[in-house]
């Protein structure tokens, strides 16, 4: 038996190592990725229940590896926090978003709010970017309301005042905010009164238990009615199906993004999809 332990310990820590490694190396192609443009942004549209139109598009990071293939934001961004890497890519995406919505100003397209994953280092970090992202706008000449930040319940967990005066900044700035992946926290609702929100977005979970086993209807139902009272705007995460999609409307959510509308899509390929619809 001892024998045994003793073996299983080595294949433990065998495990850890080879994980560990996995990581460093994961992390070495990362630090180059952003160099050799092997990072790029997909566009999921996001739909206005009542006008049917495409209003705004969530970006999407992927990262192509040169070896590898696609590698899920899942995998790597938990990297690039600990790391620190993802002060430099989400400068990364912000310019890259930037860029974009300045050829689609150019070209006089309908108006588009793109909504930007934001990491919490980004906020706690005190050389952080938000005048930089703020100036970059107005360099730009880029109107504070094409840009919409999503921030997650993490964030606001551990929000001090550093953190809560930047995103009034943002606010103050013009730039909407929107609370993610919205109530598979603890205390989501004690979130809104203390930060600005102007949108939330219900996690995909609550719209899949709507129309599954378990018919559950409440939960989307209430927070869709606390964001009216509240005058935030929603949005259904995970949209997968026309039942859903009813059943939301129904309900008075604004704007639903999920596969029954689009995937996200390569930059051109939403170009035609926002076209058409
Ligand atoms: P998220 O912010 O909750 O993004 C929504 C995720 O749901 C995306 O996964 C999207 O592809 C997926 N999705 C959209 N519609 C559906 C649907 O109908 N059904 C299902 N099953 N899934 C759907 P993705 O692209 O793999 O991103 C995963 C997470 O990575 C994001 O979750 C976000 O937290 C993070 N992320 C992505 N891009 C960035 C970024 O630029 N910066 C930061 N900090 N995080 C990012
Ligand atoms: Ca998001
Ligand atoms: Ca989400
Ligand atoms: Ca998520």
């Amino acid at each position: 038996a001892k024998d045994q332990g003793k073996n299983s310990y080595q294949y433990y820590t065998h495990d850890m190592q080879t994980a560990a490694i996995k990581r460093m190396t994961l992390l070495n192609d990362l630090r180059y990725a952003v160099k050799n443009k092997e990072l790029f942004i997909e566009y999921q549209p996001i739909a206005c229940f009542s006008s049917q139109k495409v209003m705004k598009a969530e970006a999407l990071l992927r990262w192509q590896h040169p070896t590898k293939g696609r590698i899920t934001p899942d995998e790597f961004i938990p990297l690039a926090e600990e790391s620190g890497l993802i002060i430099d890519i989400s400068n990364w995406v912000f310019n890259e978003v930037c860029a974009n919505i300045k050829q689609w100003k150019a070209e006089n397209r309908q108006e588009l709010q793109v909504s930007i994953n934001t990491s919490p280092s980004h906020y706690f970090n005190l050389e952080s970017n938000i005048t930089q992202w703020l100036n970059l706008l107005l360099d730009q000449k880029i109107s504070a309301r094409s840009i919409l930040l999503e921030v997650t319940e993490n964030l606001l967990m551990e929000a001090n005042e550093m953190v809560s005066k930047k995103l009034f900044q943002f606010r103050q700035a013009g730039v909407d905010i929107a609370l993610d992946d919205f109530g598979t926290g603890y205390s989501s609702i004690s979130y809104l009164k203390r930060f600005p929100t102007d949108f939330i977005k219900i996690d995909r979970s609550f719209v899949k238990s709507m129309t599954d086993v378990s018919n559950d209807k409440v939960q989307c139902e209430a927070i869709i009615v606390m964001a009216k009272k509240l005058g935030i705007k929603v949005v259904a995460e995970g949209v997968e199906t026309q039942e859903q999609y009813d059943i939301l409307r129904s309900m008075g959510c604004d704007y639903a993004q999920g596969y029954l509308i689009a995937e996200p899509l390569s930059k051109t390929d939403f170009e035609a999809f926002w076209q058409k619809h």
